[in-house]
């Protein structure tokens, strides 16, 4: 069996560690691949001001440090230059040329923000508890059940795009509510919203991350995609593979016996494994 993690945030966005300190941390814990995902810069391009995403002037330097980690590993561990980049209709997207000419190995797709209806700033599901209730309370007078259809609206504009190799935490909306606050995940309307996703996700070729970011973390008690979500992307035949969306060196390989419990439970056997651009994703029993 063989794990890796692609999902990787450094120092150079809201990572804790530098690309060496990971670099160490996966070939110790026995992972064959460690991918680089800073969150792709986005204040120039949205005017979004933020502290959790690599600064435009960096953006550079990332891409120097990574490619200097995949010579100096090489051999013992390989390394990859990623980037994850926000959907937002209308200000940015992984579909955007400038991300095609990066010399990247692969880019992760992630929904976050959700656009207000008011005009309002966007703001991000995935925001601390407090923070987000705010916005909900501001933007959408509270409708939490309103907040979860436009963030799956703006997952299927994410994916009628395109321009992504990894569909990020595709239901991150949940994090903020574990005890259905804003929404009810046994509802029709949600489930409606997950049986819709399923089959898009699977068409557009993307692998989907079973993402144990929030179990690292203790925000969740489950990785994303949630089990029934997982078992109608199986039905659907989408390709998947396990990452850490480590924000440490700790964080990497954690909880992959949990992910993969999740998907035997959902009916899959295998996962996929990157090998490189141009080289594919094989396939691994789990
Ligand atoms: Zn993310
Ligand atoms: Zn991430």
């Amino acid at each position: 069996m063989r794990s890796s993690c692609l999902h990787t945030h450094t120092d150079f966005c809201d990572g804790k560690g530098s690309v060496e300190d990971f670099c160490q941390a996966a070939y110790a814990k026995g992972l064959d691949a460690l991918g680089f995902s800073a969150h792709a810069p986005i204040t120039k391009k949205t005017g979004i001001k933020t502290e959790w995403h690599l600064a435009d002037e960096r953006l550079d330097e990332y891409i120097g440090t990574v490619n200097a980690a995949r010579r100096l590993w090489a051999g013992k561990l390989r390394v990859y230059l990623g980037l994850e980049v926000d959907y937002i209709k209308g200000l940015t997207s992984p579909a955007d040329k400038d991300f095609q000419f990066l010399g990247l190995d692969y880019i992760i797709g992630s929904v976050h923000y959700v656009l207000p209806p008011d005009g309002g700033e966007p703001f991000t599901v995935d925001d601390e508890a407090a923070v987000f209730e705010r916005e909900v309370v501001r933007h959408f007078s509270g409708d939490g059940e309103a907040v979860m259809e436009t963030y799956w609206d703006a997952m299927e504009g994410m994916i009628s795009q395109g321009g992504f190799d990894i569909l990020g935490h595709l239901d991150i909306v949940r994090k903020n509510n574990p005890r259905g606050e804003y929404f009810d995940p046994q509802g029709e309307r949600y489930r409606r919203r997950i049986r819709n996703i399923a089959p898009q996700a699977a068409r557009s070729g993307a692998v989907v991350e079973v993402n144990t970011g929030g179990l690292n973390r203790s925000k969740t008690a489950d990785p994303y995609p949630s089990l029934e979500l997982l078992g109608l992307l199986r039905g659907e035949g989408a390709r998947v593979t396990i990452t850490a969306d480590a924000h440490e060196p700790a964080h990497l390989g954690g909880y992959y016996d949990t992910a993969r419990e999740s998907l035997l439970r959902a009916g899959y056997a295998e996962t996929v494994e990157f090998e490189g651009p141009g080289r594919g994703w094989t396939a691994t029993a789990i």
